[in-house]
């Protein structure tokens, strides 16, 4: 999701916030989840056009915040402004893309027979509680709040407790929009994300965020009945072909690895990279690494980058070399160097996990087929890329890759309104596009006969 900027110059010493983060108490929220419920069927009714005149209003309002979210969310996370803005410019369009969609969304009808006629018509599902994570807050939560609010749904968001000021915000520039309790924020950390995934009263849990999360929110789903949509953490390979400039395969490498100083779902997170082409690629991948580390971003904050320092350790200790960077750097912040390493092995944890930092974990390999067996192995299955000159490549890669996304010559990218379905343990259902109004509403077939003429005598 987070649109492709060039390396950051920006640095955000984000760790230095000291006021106590709001936190919403088990009462409010128990008393937010009675309010949506009860002004559900009201906002139901509100004809579709006008649901979406009001969602328009509010993407207006949040393109009018443009800089006071960025700012928010840099003072928060440390993604420098330039390109939070961007991301906040993609909530904005995301909104109004669903108030064009809303009141176009509908199903199909039938007729069985001549007497007869069946219709299938969509209806909100009740309550939508989205939960959403810290990397890029704003243009998540609008594609969930914009899909549920623009199909009758009422939405409880809570935004990530790395970022509540953020999400706390976009409520209160989004919420005035509509009538009271259709859109409301709450905030708070895990236990509160469970208390509402947890809620009987809630129908639809939509949950962007780590895989390890996801489990647990299907599992508590399971017992209530509600509809779980995940979309969850990645483990993506970025796949090189033996005819491809190793140049140009660098400079998409670092983009893929370093952007977002890794912090993206879609990062490339492990590289296949055949013999033939590895050492003049090893070389330039390394030439990038260091010039992104010349202006560093951030990391969210410094549990983060002990997560990805262990990945770096626990590849160092079962063989792997570092070429570049590699290790915690003095200073204030979270900063963590864009780090190359080499030799590394399929057991190891930064091949197996989301490491999601600054790290391009390269292995060489003899042949495509090898690459491609490697890259299509793991518990993931969110997005793959492969640079290839091959159209029998191509083929085979997007046709055996068991990922959601596959992304042929291009390591980000694809056309606005896209969407697709994650694999394993990246998710289920769709979280964007013109398809997250289907996961939204619910389908209701109504069978229409009429009745026999009266009888004459
Ligand atoms: P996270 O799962 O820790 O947090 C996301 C949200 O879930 C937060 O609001 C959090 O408070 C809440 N939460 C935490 N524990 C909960 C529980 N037990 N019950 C209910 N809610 C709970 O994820 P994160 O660290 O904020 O985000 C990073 C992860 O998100 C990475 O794995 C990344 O790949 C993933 N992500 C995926 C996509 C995608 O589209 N697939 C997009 C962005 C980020």
């Amino acid at each position: 999701m987070i649109p492709v900027s060039p390396p950051p110059t920006g640095y955000a010493d984000h760790m230095t916030t000291t006021t106590a983060p709001p936190t919403t108490s088990p009462e409010e929220i128990a008393d937010a989840v009675r309010s949506a419920r009860a002004a559900q069927l009201g906002w139901a009714s509100v004809p579709p056009a006008d649901r979406a005149g009001m969602l328009r209003a509010a993407a207006a309002a949040v393109r009018a915040h443009t800089d006071e979210l960025a700012t928010t969310l840099e003072s928060e996370t440390g993604r420098p402004a330039a390109s939070g803005r961007e991301g906040v410019l993609a909530g904005a369009s995301t909104l109004d893309q669903y108030a064009e969609l809303g009141p176009l969304h509908r199903g199909k009808s039938l007729q069985g027979s001549p007497e007869a006629t069946d219709f299938m018509i969509p209806e909100p599902r009740g309550v939508v509680v989205a939960l959403t994570p810290w990397n890029d807050p704003v243009a998540i939560a609008c594609g969930l709040l914009g899909a549920a609010v623009v199909t009758g749904n009422t939405v409880l968001h809570k935004p990530s407790e790395r970022c509540p000021r953020t999400g706390e915000l976009l409520g209160q520039i989004m919420s005035p929009h509509f009538p009271d309790a259709v859109l409301a924020t709450v905030t708070g950390g895990g236990d509160i994300g469970a208390l509402l995934a947890s809620s009987p009263e809630v129908d639809v849990i939509a949950h962007v965020g780590s895989s390890e999360t996801g489990q647990r929110i299907a599992a508590a789903a399971a017992r209530t009945g509600a509809k779980v949509l995940l979309e969850n953490g990645g483990n993506d390979p970025l796949l090189i072909d033996a005819d491809v400039d190793p140049e140009w395969a660098a400079e998409q490498a670092a983009l893929g690895a370093f952007a977002n100083a890794g912090q993206i779902c879609t990062s490339v997170e492990r590289i296949y990279v055949h013999t033939a082409v590895a050492p003049r690629f090893l070389e330039a991948l390394c030439a990038r690494a260091a010039a992104w580390n010349e202006h560093p971003q951030p990391l969210v904050d410094a549990r983060q980058r002990a997560h990805v320092h262990d990945h770096v350790a626990d590849a160092v200790d079962h063989g792997a070399r570092v070429l570049v960077g590699g290790h915690i750097p003095d200073g204030p912040g979270a900063t963590y160097p864009a780090t190359v390493l080499t030799d590394c092995l399929p057991q190891m944890r930064v091949l197996r996990e989301e490491t999601f930092g600054p790290v391009a974990p390269v292995r060489v390999v003899p042949d495509f087929d090898t690459g491609l067996d490697e890259a299509a192995t793991g518990e993931y299955g969110l997005a793959a890329t492969v640079l290839t000159g091959s159209m029998d490549h191509a083929q085979r890669a997007w046709r055996t890759l068991p990922v959601a996304t596959v992304k042929i010559n291009a390591v980000f990218g694809g056309a606005p309104g896209g969407a697709a379905q994650p694999r394993g343990r990246s998710g289920n259902g769709f979280g964007y596009g013109p398809e997250l109004l289907d996961e939204m509403t619910t389908v209701k077939v109504v069978h229409v006969r009429s009745a026999p003429c009266p009888s004459s005598h």
